[in-house]
């Protein structure tokens, strides 16, 4: 009797799991593992360890269901791993391969000591699958894309296997307790559910509503790619008629640019692991940022007095997801507004995002920083009550996370600071008191920062 350890850590899924399929297709029986391993339990970001234990807390029933268990450990992973392989004799150990420094640390590790075989999965294609014709990578979103287009398609997802084999009773920890996270039901079934509502429902016009941030016309699936619960590829098979349906053509081909961003992302880090810890563009490391910590409270609490960004930080705060174009005009905010240093707010987005992942917020901030790759020009920067008009034009979204502004009339609920004092008298809202005054004026905080990035 042959055994395998199918190493369980960002790959929260039987479907399409090439790890677990590797595992079975090598040996008679595979043990289901997952270490609580305390460098990751360390971090503070409660919102996302809940999702975390919730959703293993599903994986777990269904690998019971299937009569083969989930082992589950606390510690540090080679430890555990070397204490399993010799309780169950397990000649190899399959896991989805991850690309984040730590990830690499820890495998490389791992696989110096024991059989580890790493599996691909996280992404649709590898990273260093789209590079340039000399082999290196691409540092340029445009051109990385359409060279990641022009790969060959993914093959057809894996089926979840329909039995396992029991193993040998072993010890198992208890699944941190959890519970359900408003908005993103957890487990697999629920995930793949949420990706055809989505592609049913709302694909078709994601390319002219996805800025909208009043409207759910993105897909929200990005916790589920955060842990593996849908494999990208699962989601690509499902997506793919999309795109060849006229109807949905233009919204398909939209939104499979956004997960080339993912893609692209994690190659970048995966080739310049040094974005993880300081910005990409050697010029740009020496910002003279602003140590202020009022004004990175006001940031963090959404009271910064400018409706857009105090609605994000707060659908943030509440939700523990933001919509993309809020997420870009608070970072711009913090960034240039308040000229603080991007990698704070990197860190309090990593804090509290449910699918804070390192390669995407890095990117997401490294771009709007104007620190990046593919940077946007350091000079352009969003002014956050044009961004707010364009983008929430009734102030639906404003109106739905400040509920102390819903009384504001379309014409001042993008500078509510303009309304006049018997006005707010009559509404029952005082400006500077029960919401703020904008703590710094757009157009002189505009010429600081670049006046600061131009030094
Ligand atoms: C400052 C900042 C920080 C960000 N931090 C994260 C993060 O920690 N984790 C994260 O997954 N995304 C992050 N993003 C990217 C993006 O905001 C989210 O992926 C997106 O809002 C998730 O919503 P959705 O699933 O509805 O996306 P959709 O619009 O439906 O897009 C589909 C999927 O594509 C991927 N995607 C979309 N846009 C981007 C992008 N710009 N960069 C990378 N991937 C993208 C996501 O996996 C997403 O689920 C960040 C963006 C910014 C500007």
């Amino acid at each position: 009797m042959t055994t395998a350890i199918w190493w369980i850590r960002r790959d929260l899924r039987l479907t399409d799991n090439r790890a677990l399929q590797n595992a079975l297709s090598e040996a008679d029986q595979v043990i289901p593992f997952f270490i609580l391993d305390s460098h990751l339990l360390n971090v503070e970001a409660p919102r996302r360890q809940n999702f975390l234990f919730h959703n293993l807390q599903l994986l777990s029933d269904q690998l019971k269901a299937k009569g083969c268990p989930l082992v589950v450990r606390r510690g540090d992973p080679l430890a555990e791993l070397s204490r399993l392989v010799e309780e169950s004799g397990a000649e190899l150990i399959c896991a989805e391969a991850d690309y984040s420094t730590y990830a690499h640390k820890r495998d490389n590790l791992v696989e110096s000591k024991l059989n580890l075989k790493l599996e691909e999965g996280l992404l649709i294609h590898p990273p260093w699958a789209a590079v340039k014709a000399d082999g290196s990578p691409y540092t340029m979103f445009t051109p990385f894309y359409n060279t990641w287009l022009a790969l060959p398609l993914p093959g057809n997802p894996l089926p979840a296997p329909t039995h396992l084999k029991p193993h040998i009773d072993l010890r198992s920890e208890p699944i941190p307790s959890a519970t359900e996270t408003a908005g993103f039901p957890a487990g697999e079934e629920a995930a793949q559910r949420h990706l055809e509502n989505f592609l049913l429902l709302s694909l078709g016009d994601y390319h002219s509503q996805r800025d909208r941030v009043e409207l759910a016309a993105t897909s929200q699936l990005s916790p589920y790619l955060r842990f593996g619960i849908l494999s990208p590829r699962y989601v690509y098979a499902h997506f793919r008629p999309f795109l060849d349906n006229p109807l949905t053509h233009e919204g398909a081909s939209k939104w499979l640019r956004e997960l080339g961003w993912r893609e692209f992302y994690f190659n970048i880090m995966d080739a310049f692991p040094f974005v993880l810890r300081c910005a990409f563009r050697e010029n740009m490391r020496d910002i003279p940022w602003r140590d202020c910590p009022q004004d990175l409270q006001a940031w963090q609490s959404g009271q910064t007095g400018f409706p857009l960004v105090d609605a994000g930080m707060r659908q943030l705060a509440q939700t523990g997801w933001m919509h993309n174009r809020a997420r870009m005009v608070s970072a711009s905010f913090l960034t240039k507004d308040l000229l603080i240093n991007w990698q704070t707010g990197e860190a309090w987005f990593m804090q509290q995002l449910l699918d804070g992942d390192p390669a995407s917020n890095n990117g997401g901030w490294q771009w709007t920083a104007g620190t990046g790759t593919d940077a946007a020009p350091f000079f352009r920067i969003f002014n956050p009550v044009t961004q707010s008009r364009k983008f929430d034009p009734q102030g639906s979204y404003i109106r739905t996370w400040l509920p102390e502004l819903a009384n504001v009339p379309d014409n001042f609920i993008h500078e509510p600071w303009k309304m006049p004092a018997d006005l707010q008298t009559s509404l029952g809202v005082q400006i500077g008191a029960d919401y703020p005054s904008p703590i710094v004026d757009h157009n002189l905080a505009r010429r600081r920062a670049l006046a600061a990035y131009k030094k």
